[in-house]
């Protein structure tokens, strides 16, 4: 069996810059962590890999610049049996639709893969677009946001879970499955395993390996542009009423019909 977990890096801090031209988040540098969402699609993976009684490979996948072998590391420190990072200027500023080609272009590489996981969705994106975009590349079936899965041979059912209720799907492998935080609690690294991660040598694939078409890749692919990017205004003024509960109910009561007034009158 083959599974490979798609798995992104993401800025560990808030402080990100922009970078003023292509209104592309600046990640070189940025202080980074694995997507946690991604964290709980590796454990679901390495799950799987516990349990299986068939030979079971985990490869984990991401497409991003050179420091993102870093999560990858993090990801073999958990048990991943190897590792790609799809790394090439060509990528930049990649939207959701050129991410999920060049991942699913990967995946065609690697051949044979039975599974593929990904996070609900990335927490600096945050479109949640990438995991059903991969199905769609490979014209695979996708469960997603699931927070439990079961195998029964070529045969996936799990339980989804939406705002207010669950639902129970099921497909055939080869698919794609999102999952939410709640499927699982990832399994700390152990140090010996995270010193080996730091020496294993990380396959790199460009544009090139994956026979990438160049129309459909970072930029050039990206239908959608991110147009501005800014903090927005902070909430200003505002006013404190102090005084006990009566007055301040009755304050309020008259601020409120004192605006009623003026906007019936404006
Ligand atoms: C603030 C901000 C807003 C953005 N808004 C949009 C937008 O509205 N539309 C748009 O098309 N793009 C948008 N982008 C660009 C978008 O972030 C990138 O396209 C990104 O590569 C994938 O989208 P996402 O971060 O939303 O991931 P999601 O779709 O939320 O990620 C879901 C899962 O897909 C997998 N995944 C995602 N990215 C990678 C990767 N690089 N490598 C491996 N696995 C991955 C992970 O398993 C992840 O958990 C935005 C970027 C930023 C920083």
């Amino acid at each position: 069996m083959k599974i490979v977990v798609c798995i992104k890096q993401v800025p560990a801090t808030t402080n990100v810059r922009i970078d003023p031209e292509t209104n592309a988040l600046i990640r070189e540098g940025v202080e980074s962590q694995v997507n946690p969402f991604d964290e709980n699609a590796i454990e679901a993976a390495l799950q799987i890999k516990d349990a299986a009684e068939e030979e079971c490979q985990v490869i984990a996948l991401s497409m991003g610049p050179p420091q993102a072998e870093d999560a990858l590391r993090d990801a073999i420190a958990m048990g991943c049996d190897d590792a790609i990072l799809l790394t090439d200027a060509a990528f930049r500023g990649a939207d959701t639709l050129a991410t999920s080609y060049t991942l699913a272009q990967a995946v065609r590489k690697i051949g044979d893969v039975d599974l593929i996981f990904c996070g609900k969705q990335a927490i600096d994106g945050d479109t949640a677009q990438v995991g059903p975009g991969v199905a769609e590349h490979l014209g695979l079936p996708q469960i997603t946001f699931a927070i439990e899965i079961n195998l029964d041979g070529k045969k996936v059912t799990a339980r989804r879970m939406l705002e207010d209720s669950f639902e129970v799907l099921e497909c055939r492998m080869p698919a794609v499955i999102t999952v939410v935080k709640q499927i699982n609690d990832p399994r700390r690294p152990k140090m010996r395993n995270v010193l080996k991660a730091r020496k294993r040598e990380i396959t790199q694939w460009t544009a090139e390996d994956i026979e990438a078409d160049p129309d459909r890749i970072g930029f050039t692919g990206s239908p959608t542009v991110v147009w501005r990017v800014f903090a927005p205004e902070g909430r200003t003024g505002g006013r404190t009423i102090e005084g006990e509960p009566e007055e301040l109910v009755q304050a309020l009561a008259d601020e409120i019909l004192e605006i009623r007034k003026g906007l019936s009158t404006a």
